[in-house]
């Protein structure tokens, strides 16, 4: 039995001279890793290897347990060809399909979070988009999509409200230290007053209202975040050097 769905290309790996195994992120599917027979051909259905990014509507049969599924078809309807040419946008689009990757276990369906690397790899398409901006709402939404991130405002020791300075988060609390709590802590991460107005800001956003988001502080909030995933995945991912800087 075969299955239909949208699906953008988070991993790509060679198979074989004409083979390749894709890791898809599909919409009703969530992550699926198939292999796609003869793909690499010019005269394939998909007209040639996939590459990470493309998206389309792909045809395929689910695998067994360990084994692989099967792509049948991929029409590719978006191959994101500006995005490609400009190295900082590629490396951001790169760590983001790589998150999610590391994210969502395999067949487990989030169509959310398929709409979120949908919309942010279109608006880091287009020519007047800030990457850090973009990339830090894609990682605000992703992970409190999967829970990861607790209310900001309070102290999520002590619950007392947090000011501006000698602010710390914790990872595994999911939230901000005040500085009456943060000593006492051993897994904590300095916040700036940049990354906590970028998290104001992506606070604000979620809120409905339109909120500036300057690339300073976008760019802060996107390291703190960043950590966070890294931590709670317990491993560094490989492209995050590549736009958080560490
Ligand atoms: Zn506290």
């Amino acid at each position: 039995m075969s299955t239909t769905d949208s699906a953008i290309c988070i991993r790509a790996t060679d198979y074989s001279e004409t083979s390749q195994v894709l890791t898809l992120l599909t919409r009703d599917n969530g992550v699926v890793r198939l292999i796609a027979k003869g793909s690499k051909r010019p005269k394939s259905k998909s007209g040639g290897a996939i590459d990470l990014l493309a998206e389309g509507r792909c045809v395929f049969t689910v695998g067994k347990g360990e084994s692989l599924g099967v792509l049948i078809e991929f029409a590719e309807t978006t191959s994101r060809s500006a995005l490609r040419s400009r190295l900082e946008r590629i490396n951001t689009a790169l760590y983001m399909l790589e998150v999610c990757g590391a994210i969502l276990g395999e067949g487990d369906p989030h169509p959310e979070v398929f709409g979120l690397l949908h919309s942010a790899l279109e608006r880091l398409g287009r020519e007047n988009s800030s990457p850090q901006a973009v990339l830090a709402y894609f990682q605000w939404r992703l992970i409190r999509h999967v829970g990861l991130l607790g209310e900001l405002s309070v102290c999520a020791s002590c619950g007392r409200k947090v000011g501006m300075q000698n602010v710390y988060f914790s990872s595994s609390l999911g939230g901000l230290l005040c500085g009456d709590c943060e000593q006492a802590a051993t897994e904590k991460y300095h916040v700036s007053s940049a990354a906590l107005s970028g998290l104001a800001a992506l606070a604000a956003a979620e809120a409905g209202k339109k909120p500036t988001l300057p690339p300073k502080q976008a760019a802060a909030a996107n390291a703190l975040l960043a950590y966070h995933i890294q931590y709670q995945l317990g491993r560094r991912l490989k492209t995050a050097r590549g736009v958080i800087g560490s």
